[in-house]
């Protein structure tokens, strides 16, 4: 049985404002609310909306730029008002529905509600809509914040928007929305003593352990929380972590509980953080930058920053995507500061001298929609219909450049997404009804016409599960791939066919859990992916307004054909992902518009032929640039 008891409230700041909020939010179709992180905007203000009767009316509809926090936040607002998760109090994120006809408060990914606009453009069961931790700019949300102004305008009094962020600069947003009111609800910020290092450290990871060990020995007690970049150098420090700290002689400090945090834990792990730790006891909190604004730590009163942030870039003059492990704006390292004096005056410990910071941090975080790939965007927005918007115009906070609209208009064009005058076709409106990104979803569209959908929905459900599923194929690292000696390798085929066999192997052991452990693949995962093809399957099945011919093939005849068809289908859905094979310069060229050397990435079958038989024609999911530019995901098109 959950405990259904409600947890004892935080005094939190944002409460004194309720009265405030209210009568802001009564008069005002638009307000923005700038409030600190930690505040209580997240789990407070649904709740505010909740006890003054705007439930009555519709759902109080939360979105969240990260699933981690959807579904954090959703389960600690279901505890504070004692009801069960997914009954009055849900979430939705992206293949995970946890609402019900009860639903009153329910917090989505901002992906999801742009979703739920295309079959219900006026998002009519919703009577107030926050968009928070605006300040994020994740694409979506700055795709919103355009709908939204839209929305207001034709639901008139019935709607209200509620724009939250613990940075963003008010009057910007204020501005956006014919100058809406700002309301400022002011935290309790102690203050932070800012520590500098002399000079920027050989290695972050080594200067972040010894700056931690050095706290653990020599502070009072208090929590130290450490941002990394990714969870790779996580489980790095981690490790490290446990090893000395738990060795430090015995007696001689308090003890340590180290816990990673970042957004591909399990829940039950994610939960941890904000289990209050027992006395005499300092947490290490190793986390992303998840931490920054997202989910917030109590506890906290020391923070390590590393100066560094993964993100992620998109070239559209390339159509690269790059991982780049990148410096930190000055916005963000205040933010991460901010983090040590919620509880009582704290340290932050900086890994780079303040000149760095001075000179060479930029001011302010370049929103998403500067460095991303538009195409699934310009597709969702040519499929809303919006007859009195040209997409070049459309209404930005910051526009993106005109080249990567361009380059989103020119890759929707030649996978029959849009006609030559960028109305969108009929194939692409079937595309955009499918949660994938473009590519994927015209690959399904053309597997149905060759008779091997049910083998491409498994491609697909394999490809966009968030965790990595195979030994040493984590998200962008270059580790090679281990070798499970029971695991199919793709038939010389490529990488999709490999997890097509995986999968089906999976199918023919039933399910088995113990089949995944034993071939190391993560079971979590692989359970996601089977929910995810069932899903993927109904809603092909809704967009595609037909039969659809999901048989599987027995025999090893009828596989080969699949195959086969497959990989037309993967170079209809990514024709403008195909490379050609540079003898001379042991890589590949790509065949896009912009032709540029590649390699396989060492994570792919492929990529451990020793042989080197590498096939003459491939297409790549992806192109990502680490240390230098790699294709993931590549699948053989044609043999030598
Ligand atoms: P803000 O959105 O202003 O940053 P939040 O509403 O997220 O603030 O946080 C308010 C308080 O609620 C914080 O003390 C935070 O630790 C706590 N909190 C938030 N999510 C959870 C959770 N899932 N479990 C326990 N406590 C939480």
């Amino acid at each position: 049985m959950a405990d259904r008891s409600p947890p004892s409230l935080p005094d939190l700041p944002i409460l004194q404002f309720e009265e405030k909020i209210a009568e802001t939010v009564e008069k005002n179709p638009v307000v923005v609310i700038i409030g600190e992180t930690g505040s209580g905007k997240s789990t407070q203000l649904s709740q505010i909306l909740h006890r003054r009767g705007y439930t009555k009316s519709g759902i109080v509809g939360v979105t969240q730029p990260r699933r981690v926090a959807a579904v954090s936040v959703a389960r600690r607002v279901a505890q504070e008002l004692g009801v069960k998760l997914g009954e009055e109090v849900g979430y939705a994120i992206r293949f995970e529905d946890r609402t019900s006809e009860r639903t009153k408060i329910k917090y989505l990914t901002d992906g999801v509600l742009l979703r739920e606009s295309l079959s219900n453009p006026e998002l009519s069961e919703y009577s107030v809509i926050i968009l928070d931790e605006a300040h994020e700019r994740s694409l979506n949300t700055d795709i919103l914040l355009g709908l939204m102004k839209r929305l207001v305008k034709i639901r008139s009094s019935k709607l209200r928007v509620l724009i939250t962020s613990a940075t963003l600069d008010g009057n910007k947003v204020s501005n956006f929305f014919s100058d809406c009111p700002v309301l400022n609800v002011p935290g309790k910020l102690y203050p932070v003593e800012i520590v500098y290092s002399r000079e920027r450290p050989k290695s972050y990871l080594e200067s972040s352990l010894r700056t931690a060990l050095n706290i653990h020995v020599r502070e009072p007690e208090g929590d130290v929380l450490i941002f990394m970049t990714g969870q790779d150098d996580i489980d790095k420090l981690v490790s490290k972590l446990e090893d000395e700290v738990l060795s430090l002689e015995e007696g001689s400090c308090m003890d340590a509980i180290i816990l990673p945090l970042h957004g591909s834990l399990p829940p039950e792990s994610q939960v941890r953080v904000f289990t209050p730790p027992p006395p005499n006891c300092r947490r290490f909190i190793v986390a992303t930058n998840i931490a920054e604004t997202s989910l917030t730590v109590d506890g906290v009163v020391y923070v390590i920053d590393s100066g560094y942030v993964k993100q992620r870039g998109y070239n559209p003059s390339t159509g690269m995507y790059s991982l780049d492990v990148v410096q930190v704006s000055k916005v963000q390292a205040d933010q991460r500061a901010g983090r040590a004096g919620r509880t009582r005056p704290g340290k932050c410990y900086r890994l780079y001298p303040s000149t760095v910071y001075q000179d060479e941090f930029l001011d302010v975080t370049v929103p998403e929609i500067q460095r991303s790939s538009l195409t699934g965007s310009v597709l969702y927005l040519k499929s809303l219909d919006l007859s009195d918007i040209d997409i070049l115009r459309f209404d930005f906070l910051d526009p993106p450049s005109h080249d990567s609209l361009e380059d989103a208009l020119k890759q929707l064009y030649l996978i029959d997404a849009i006609d030559e005058n960028g109305s969108i076709t009929s194939i692409g409106q079937t595309m955009s009804e499918l949660p994938l990104e473009p590519s994927l979803s015209r690959t399904l569209m053309e597997a149905n016409e060759y008779g091997c959908l049910s083998q491409a929905l498994t491609i697909a459900a394999m490809l966009s599960a968030e965790t990595s599923l195979l030994p040493g194929r984590s998200k962008g690292t270059e580790k090679k791939r281990r070798h499970s000696p029971d695991l199919p390798d793709g038939s010389g085929l490529g990488d999709h066919i490999q997890l097509l066999q995986i999968y089906e192997q999976w199918d023919q052991t039933d399910y088995d859990i113990g089949w995944c452990k034993e071939n190391n693949l993560q079971v979590r995962g692989m359970l996601f992916v089977k929910d995810v093809r069932k899903q993927l399957c109904q809603i092909m099945q809704k967009a595609a307004k037909g039969a659809l011919d999901v048989r599987t093939s027995e025999s090893r005849k009828e596989r080969r054909d699949d195959y086969r068809n497959l990989r037309k289908a993967l170079c209809v859905g990514f024709a403008n992902q195909l490379a050609e094979r540079m003898t001379l310069h042991n890589g590949y060229r790509t065949l896009g518009f912009k032709s540029q050397l590649v390699q396989v990435h060492p994570s792919s079958v492929l990529g451990t032929d020793e042989q080197g038989m590498y096939p003459d024609v491939v297409v790549y999911h992806e192109l990502i640039t680490t240390s230098r530019p790699f294709m993931r995901n590549v699948c053989v098109i044609d043999m030598k």
